[in-house]
């Protein structure tokens, strides 16, 4: 048996994992203990993720180039040659007649940052659009806008090391009992060695996190600004801000005190559904705690103003000073193996390489150099939402869609699949071919996945691991990079720039590429010219920035008070508390919040294969209060039609402790078939929060009504 160091590759924790090989085939998967993201630790996931490559799951596996004629038509199996020739020639059709902004790239945070800095670079530089976005803007991009709106940088200024160090925790938006499971269990453990820790929980269901929590306030869904505000109002009557960190270290504090004026406990007790005195004491244990550290993910995220959610958390940081001490700041915990590292090589459709702005000049001048291209686009390309639905007007003509599945996990999904239905040329690049976008491929590209292939990942607490091929790709499955690479060149020739093609994507391994993103980062806050896969090997895994001269990364940002702002303060942003993209109604009653199971992960292409796994949850059900149950006279398990302005899904009810009565919860997992109808997105809107473009996945208004046949 053979041994071999990588990551996870489910959520942002990032543990480390031992993969254990025989003869070409991974036989097991156990934490590695030097990892500091887990130190030896695993959850259910990781622990079975040998299981998910286990010979029987290569059925559930794309092994072979598809291709087919026309719409209607069986995709064949083809070669390499002729699949990466035909993407290349329609490619260059729909450009040379529509322009480059008539084609369009849609990744994942399960790309590794080689893979995503290839693709980065073909779309931005040798297409020259920014149409380039990633499943990454349903996930952390009001996380990414909210810090640079508030710290000036996108940079998480935390690690888990603080979680060990801090005297008042505050999770909010987020299960992470469930969502990152490891992370928690440092949680449990520090609470342990400290038993005056408080957990503040802060989350319309009563989760397992919750559970756990000294303080637990079940908040209407996306009432979070009005709490925060309320929370500030309480520490400025009381006298617990601090105003000499809000003096020497930001600005804008005299705007937002005319807001939070308004927000009494009172006042915002009622927007929130929350008792006044429950207001009060989070406010206390915030601002009074030595070290305050908020951890906190999609329910701040998933909103039409989720980058304002994000804001107001951080008012609170900055009010109190609670922030760039150990134990204390705004943690935003990433969903996605590696959202972190797609973020720094710029992949998203808004972003440049390196934390880049594309509305600077001198910025694009800098990419461009870097890539030996003339310029790149100046015009931010279409995020997610817009992407498919400029793919369902015409506008957008041909998508390639890599590592991820937009047609189950993207928000009001009947009109994604309409989008992937009216597209010209759709490419799907996967590692499992039963998805349901997989259905959808004119041309089906086998790619590598764990387990299979090199590379690097960030997690949230600016960490970036290795990631290590153990087995040889099966059947004709390539890397990701790789497929980008030779594409490219072919892409090139056809466009009249062989040369340049041939310059921009010369790599032979992924340690080229990244050593050319790291390049990239010269100087600037992410800067990890110090870093390089050899050290990476030596010394495991580093945090950045890590600039050349340094003997190690950062643990923790802003201890100096100096923010990457033009004035190098932080800044306070005032903002009211606003309602969500539809309300309850008479015809639609209910609030409906999605989210995940413990032993699920996103659409289950990949745990879906672990019968293990199922244990936990084996079907989706509505989770429903007791009162609400009642009123429909529904008993557990009957069948429900749930139903939202833009489509309903059939699915068994489950009565739950967990939810207050006029709400109702159902897991995010499910694509089209468990569902008998769309899955479950079928039901959340695609309205999208004006800065990070993020869509409102987190709340619908809803109704549900008893099935009966016919
Ligand atoms: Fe993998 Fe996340 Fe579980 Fe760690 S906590 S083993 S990274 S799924």
């Amino acid at each position: 048996m053979t041994e071999t160091k990588s990551t996870c590759c489910y959520c942002g924790v990032g543990c480390g994992v031992i993969i254990e090989h025989e003869a070409g085939h991974i036989t097991g998967v156990r934490g590695d203990p030097q990892h500091p993201a887990n130190f030896g630790r695993l959850c259910t996931k990781g622990a079975t993720l040998h299981l998910s490559a286990a010979p029987e799951t290569l059925a559930a596996r794309a092994l072979h180039p598809e291709l087919r004629s026309g719409r209607g038509e069986a995709r064949q199996r083809v070669g390499w040659d002729t699949a990466l020739d035909t993407a290349a020639e329609r490619f260059a059709a729909i450009i040379a007649e529509h322009g480059p902004d008539a084609v369009a790239v849609y990744g994942a945070g399960q790309l590794l940052t080689e893979d995503y800095y290839v693709f980065n670079k073909l779309v931005k530089g040798l297409i020259g659009t920014n149409n380039l976005d990633t499943n990454s803007r349903l996930c952390m991009s009001s996380a990414v806008a909210g810090y640079k709106l508030s710290l000036g940088a996108d940079a998480p200024p935390c690690s888990y090391a603080d979680i060990a160090h801090t005297s008042a925790l505050f999770i909010t938006g987020s299960n992470t009992a469930f969502a990152h499971p490891i992370a928690f269990r440092r949680v449990e453990e520090a609470r342990k060695a400290r038993p005056d820790m408080k957990l503040v929980v802060i989350d319309p269901r009563r989760t397992d996190t919750a559970e756990a929590a000294d303080l637990h306030l079940a908040l209407l869904p996306g009432t979070d600004i009005a709490l925060y505000n309320a929370m500030l109002h309480v520490m400025l009557w009381e006298g617990w801000v601090d105003r000499g960190y809000i003096e020497a270290h930001t600005e804008g504090f005299d705007a937002l005190k005319k807001i939070v004026r308004e927000y009494t406990p009172a006042m915002a007790g009622s927007i929130c559904g929350l008792d006044r005195k429950a207001i009060e004491e989070a406010a206390q244990i915030f601002a009074t705690s030595p070290a305050t550290l908020s951890m906190y993910c999609q329910g701040l995220n998933q909103y039409s103003f989720g980058t304002h959610n994000n804001s107001a958390l951080i008012n609170l940081h900055l009010a109190t000073g609670q922030i760039g001490r150990p134990g204390a700041g705004p943690f935003s915990l990433t969903g996605q193996p590696n959202a972190m590292g797609g973020r720094e090589v710029g992949g998203l459709a808004n972003l440049l390489s390196a934390h880049r702005d594309m509305a600077n000049p001198a910025h694009r001048a800098e990419v461009a150099a870097l890539w030996g291209v003339p310029d790149v686009p100046a015009t931010p390309g279409k995020s997610a939402v817009e992407l498919f639905r400029a793919l369902k007007s015409g506008e957008v003509k041909a998508v390639w869609i890599a590592c991820t599945n937009p047609a189950q996990s993207l928000p009001d999904q009947a009109l994604v699949h309409e989008a992937l239905q009216a597209a010209e040329f759709v490419i799907v690049q996967e590692a499992f071919g039963h998805t349901e976008t997989c259905a959808y491929a004119d041309l089906l590209l086998p790619a590598t996945t764990w387990g299979e292939k090199d590379g690097t990942v960030t997690n949230s607490e600016r960490a970036i691991s290795r990631v290590r091929a153990a087995v040889p790709a099966p059947g004709e499955a390539r890397h990701d990079w790789a497929i980008v690479v030779d594409f490219a060149r072919r892409l090139g020739a056809r466009l009249g720039e062989a040369e340049l093609a041939a310059r921009m994507f010369p790599y032979a391994s992924p340690e080229e590429i990244w050593n050319e993103h790291r390049e990239s980062t010269r100087g600037r806050d992410l800067d990890i010219t110090g870093l390089s896969y050899a050290l990476l090997e030596t010394a495991g895994p580093q945090q950045w920035p890590f600039p050349e001269g340094a003997s190690a990364g950062k643990v923790r940002l802003y201890e100096d008070g100096v923010f990457p702002t033009p004035g190098g303060r932080a800044r306070f942003v005032a903002t009211e508390h606003r309602i969500t993209a539809e309300s309850p109604s008479a015809r639609f009653p209910l609030h409906l919040n999605s989210g995940r199971l413990r032993d699920q992960w996103h659409g289950m292409s990949r745990t879906g294969l672990v019968a293990r796994l199922y244990s936990h949850e084996s079907e989706p059900m509505l989770h429903m209060h007791k009162d609400d149950m009642a009123r429909r006279q529904l008993a557990d398990g009957d069948l429900v039609k749930v139903k939202s302005r833009r489509g309903d899904v059939m699915l068994k009810v489950l009565e739950s402790a967990t939810l207050r009565a006029g709400q109702c919860f159902v897991p995010m997992h499910w694509g089209a078939n468990a569902t008998g109808g769309l899955g479950i997105n079928v039901l959340l809107p695609a309205d999208f929060d004006p800065y990070s473009k993020q869509p409102e996945l987190k709340h619908a208004a809803v109704q549900v009504e008893k099935y009966t046949d016919g």
